[in-house]
């Protein structure tokens, strides 16, 4: 194995002060450690141990929800849930424009996904587009995406559920705090998928959790993520492990602890970034009455080539940005199936997002120095 060796002159420059596009928060390690000596007191490292309990009632009580399970991935979550409202060999419509995940997920359990277009300005899920699809084709479940943390047009998906009788399964994976018409988006829809990645907004390192609205999914789901094993140690349905540790959770204790501070700390630098971007860079369409969790900083570029140029531009100077979500997932499933895409505005949309850095810790300075440097781009 060889080792890269760095000359002191090497160090000093931009490459060794790079700004990558986001940053884990790692919370203080003395309170780590303090909750992790607990974990050896307790001689309790997984399956349901009372840190992961604690974590679980603290998060209950914070979303007013009694159906909150919490598992090791948002991946996971997602794979219950599509598990749980038997989605195998369904028709399920999605959003092309989302983390691949989503619809990975879909197809793992044996699911056909379904694509409908987005909302030009929002970029989430368009009901008009997805009433569209279920004229012409027998739908099972839809499955939103609260894109970037943006809360989709939840009102409307829930008369579209009611109307044909379908779950809505909602990728919330980024919207753990985010608010729909000032309430938790969580009051809206069958059940949510969150994500507990170390890249989000709250983190457990890995992780992840479930919000029902029926008590009777919730606790099948109990069972799922252990097995499908009964009280009586039968097992009824096949589940899979999909449990979180005492070590995870208390990772989550700790970043829970400080996640107000984290949320003011990015909303700061989207503030900032508004100010100083360059007018021809567009930001995704949040209506007023709705909060947006801070964990992204998305802007639309006129065309791809200012985008490429950007991308380009940025990197020289340091700074990394990252074209979420590209290539477009929707582009590999159709062309597997032979056609041509026509979802228009995701076409048009996903050619010309980048995500700029944003996290707790980076500096208005950094911020004002990345749109200077975007300004250069368009003079
Ligand atoms: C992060 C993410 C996932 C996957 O969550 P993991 O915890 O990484 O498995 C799924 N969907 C979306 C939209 C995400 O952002």
């Amino acid at each position: 194995m060889t080792c890269k060796t760095f000359k002191i002159s090497e160090l000093n420059d931009s490459s060794a002060q790079q700004i990558p596009v986001t940053r884990p928060y790692f919370p203080p390690i003395e309170k780590y450690t303090r909750l992790v000596e607990n974990v050896y007191e307790n001689g309790w490292l997984t399956n349901g141990g009372p840190v992961l309990d604690e974590l679980t009632q603290r998060l209950k009580q914070k979303f007013q929800t009694e159906h909150l399970l919490i598992v090791n991935n948002g991946t996971s979550a997602l794979q219950i849930a599509y598990k749980i409202f038997n989605l195998e060999n369904k028709n399920v419509i999605t959003s092309p424009y989302t983390f691949p995940a989503t619809a990975t997920a879909l197809q793992w359990i044996g699911a056909n996904v379904v694509h409908a277009d987005i909302c030009p300005d929002t970029w989430n899920l368009d009901s008009k587009s997805v009433r569209q699809v279920l004229e012409n084709q027998k739908i099972d479940a839809i499955v939103p995406v609260n894109i970037f943390g943006n809360p989709c047009n939840l009102a409307e998906f829930e008369k579209i559920g009611k109307e044909f009788n379908i779950p809505i399964i909602y990728d919330s994976a980024q919207a753990l705090l985010s608010k729909y018409q000032n309430q938790p988006i969580f009051n809206f829809g069958d059940v949510h998928c969150v994500s507990f990645h170390a890249t989000k907004l709250f983190h457990t390192v890995e992780g992840g959790a479930l919000i029902f609205k029926n008590k009777q999914d919730y606790e099948t789901a109990q069972k799922l993520i252990n097995f499908g094993i009964e009280s009586n140690g039968e097992v009824l349905i096949p589940g899979t492990n999909a449990k979180l540790s005492e070590l995870h959770a208390a990772m989550g204790i700790c970043v829970l602890n400080d996640v107000d501070m984290l949320v003011q700390m990015r909303s700061d630098n989207i503030q900032t970034y508004k100010q100083h971007l360059p007018k021809q860079l567009q930001f995704q369409k949040i209506n007023e009455s709705d909060f947006t969790a801070p964990m992204y900083m998305p802007v639309l570029f006129p065309n791809e080539q200012f985008l490429l140029k950007a991308e380009k531009h940025l990197a020289k100077s340091g700074i990394l940005s990252r074209r979420y979500f590209y290539p477009r997932n929707h582009k590999f499933l159709l062309e597997d199936q032979g056609i041509v895409s026509n979802l228009r505005n995701c076409d048009s949309v996903s050619n010309r997002i980048l995500c700029l850095p944003l996290m707790h810790d980076l500096k208005e300075s950094e911020v004002v120095y990345i749109c200077n440097l975007l300004h250069e781009v368009f003079s």
